[in-house]
C-alpha cells in the first residue's frame, strides 16, 4: 500500500516535472514551420537577381508588384527576402555598340523609379546600414550590383559616377573579355587574367568601398584580383566546379579556399546548370542541337522559341533539387568554413532551369528547411542567409571610408558627406 502510494507520488512528481519542462521548452516545430519563422526573422541577402534587365526587355511582363518572372514584391515578402541585389547587367553586345554606360544608367533609373512609385515597399540600399533602416521599416532593400565593367568606360572614367549612384559590387567582365579582364566563358584569354586597367580598377574599387565580384572572371583574372585586393571579395553568383568538372564559370576548390582564407564569401548560384552536371550536360547537348538546326545564323526568335519547346518536349530538362544546392553549400563549409558561404540565386537570369523547390524568391524557406534537416544550427543558418555577405560588405565600406570615400548611403543618416547626386546630375559627363 505504502509502496503503491509512494510510487503514485513519484509518478505525479515526475509528470509535473515533465509538464514544467514542456512549458519551458516546447516541442520543436517541424522543419518547414521553423524554416518559415527563421526566414522571416533572419536577414536574407540574395546577391544576384536579374530583374532589371528582364524588366528592361519585357516591361509589360515584369513589374515589381507582379511578375511572370522569379522576383516581385509579394513573393519576396513571402520568402523573407530582405536585400535583393539588383543586377545592373550590360551584355558584351552593348559594349560593342557603345551603349553600356547608357544602359546601366537606365537600369539604375528604373530601380529608383520603382522606389519612387512605392516608397512604402522598397528603398535603395546604397550602403550596408541602409539595409538596417529599410528592414526596420518593413521595406525591401534594393541594392545595386554591376555585372560587367564596360559601363565604366575604357579608362574607368565613369567609376565615380556609378559609385555615387550606389553601386555596391562590381564584376569586371561578363561573357567576353573586355578592357578590364578575361572572362571564364572566353577561352582566348588575351590578358592572361586582368589587364593593367583591371588591376588599377581593383584598387580603385577598394578605395571606393565597392565589393569586388569574382563571378564570370577567368581563373587567372580571379587569382589576380585576389592578389591585388586589400579587402575580402565576393563571388556573387557562382557554384562549385567540383560538381561540374571543366565548367569554368563555377569556381575551383582552391579558389573557394583562397576566398575564405582572405575573409570573403562564395554566394551559391541556384541554376540547375550551375549545380548539377546532368543539367549542365543537357545544356551543352541543346546548344549542339541549336547549332545543328540553325548553323551560325542568328535564328528568328519565334523559330528559336518553337525549337526550344520541341526540344524540351523530346528531352525533358533534368531539374536539380534543393538538396543539390545544399551540397554546394556543404562543400564551401567543408573547404572554407561556415563564415564564407551565402546565396546568389541568379533569379530572372537563368530562365526555366531552377531546381524543384527553388523556383523563385518565395522559396527561401525551403532552403532553410533543408539546412535544418542537414543539422545546421540557427546561427550558422543566419550566416548563410545574409550575415556573411553583410560582413564582407561592411569590410569593403570600412576600407573605402578609411580611404576618404564613405558609402553614399541613401537611407541611413550621417554616414556620408557626399550625399546622392541630383536626378540627372553628371549624366552628360557619364555617357
Ligand atoms: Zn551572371
Amino acid at each position: 500500500m505504502t509502496r503503491i502510494r509512494s510510487r503514485g507520488v513519484v509518478t505525479t512528481r515526475h509528470l509535473a516535472a515533465v509538464l514544467v519542462l514542456a512549458a519551458c521548452t516546447p516541442a520543436e516545430p517541424p522543419p518547414d514551420e521553423r524554416a518559415a519563422e527563421l526566414a522571416r526573422r533572419h536577414l536574407i541577402a540574395d546577391t544576384h537577381i536579374d530583374f532589371p534587365i528582364r524588366r528592361h526587355f519585357q516591361p509589360d511582363a515584369v513589374g515589381p508588384m507582379q511578375s511572370e518572372g522569379q522576383f516581385d514584391h509579394p513573393r519576396a515578402v513571402a520568402g523573407g527576402l530582405d536585400v535583393a541585389f539588383m543586377s545592373i547587367f550590360t551584355p558584351a553586345s552593348a559594349a560593342e555598340a557603345g551603349t553600356s554606360t547608357d544602359l546601366a544608367n537606365s537600369l539604375i533609373d528604373a530601380m529608383e523609379e520603382i522606389v519612387e512609385d512605392a516608397p512604402d515597399r522598397f528603398g535603395i540600399a546604397a550602403c550596408a546600414d541602409d539595409v538596417d533602416v529599410l528592414r526596420d521599416s518593413g521595406r525591401l532593400a534594393l541594392a545595386l550590383g554591376m555585372e560587367n565593367g564596360s559601363p565604366l568606360g575604357d579608362d574607368a572614367e565613369h567609376l565615380d559616377h556609378f559609385a555615387s549612384r550606389g553601386i555596391s559590387y562590381l564584376g569586371l567582365t561578363h561573357s567576353r573579355t573586355n578592357a578590364f579582364s578575361d572572362s571564364s566563358y572566353d577561352t582566348s584569354e588575351p590578358w592572361q587574367g586582368l589587364s593593367p586597367l583591371g588591376v588599377a580598377t581593383v584598387r580603385a574599387l577598394n578605395e571606393r568601398g565597392i565589393m569586388i565580384d569574382l563571378s564570370h572572371l577567368s581563373d587567372n583574372a580571379a587569382w589576380q584580383a585576389l592578389e591585388h585586393t586589400e579587402v575580402p571579395v565576393v563571388a556573387t553568383h557562382s557554384s562549385l566546379r567540383h560538381f561540374i568538372p571543366g565548367f569554368h564559370r563555377n569556381i575551383s576548390d582552391a579558389m573557394v579556399e583562397a576566398v575564405g582564407a582572405q575573409g570573403g564569401v562564395v554566394q551559391i548560384n541556384f541554376g540547375s546548370d550551375f549545380v548539377s552536371e546532368t543539367a549542365q550536360n543537357w545544356a551543352v547537348a541543346r546548344r549542339g542541337a541549336v547549332a545543328a538546326a540553325f548553323g551560325v545564323t542568328e535564328p528568328d526568335p519565334a523559330a528559336r522559341l518553337a525549337f526550344d519547346a520541341e526540344y524540351r518536349q523530346a528531352h525533358p530538362y533534368p531539374y536539380a533539387s534543393v538538396g543539390t544546392v545544399l551540397d554546394h553549400i556543404d562543400r564551401v563549409v567543408t573547404l572554407a568554413g561556415i563564415d564564407h558561404v551565402g546565396l546568389g540565386s541568379d533569379f530572372d537570369g537563368v530562365g526555366d532551369t531552377l531546381p524543384e523547390g527553388l523556383k523563385d524568391v518565395a522559396a527561401f524557406p525551403n532552403l532553410v528547411a533543408g539546412l535544418l534537416r542537414r543539422g545546421y544550427a540557427e546561427d550558422a543558418i543566419a550566416k548563410i542567409l545574409g550575415g556573411n555577405l553583410m560582413r564582407v560588405w561592411r569590410a569593403a565600406e570600412a576600407y573605402g571610408a578609411a580611404s576618404g570615400n564613405p558609402p553614399p548611403c541613401a537611407q541611413a543618416p550621417g554616414l556620408s558627406d557626399r550625399g546622392r547626386p541630383a536626378p540627372g546630375a553628371d549624366r552628360e559627363n557619364a555617357v
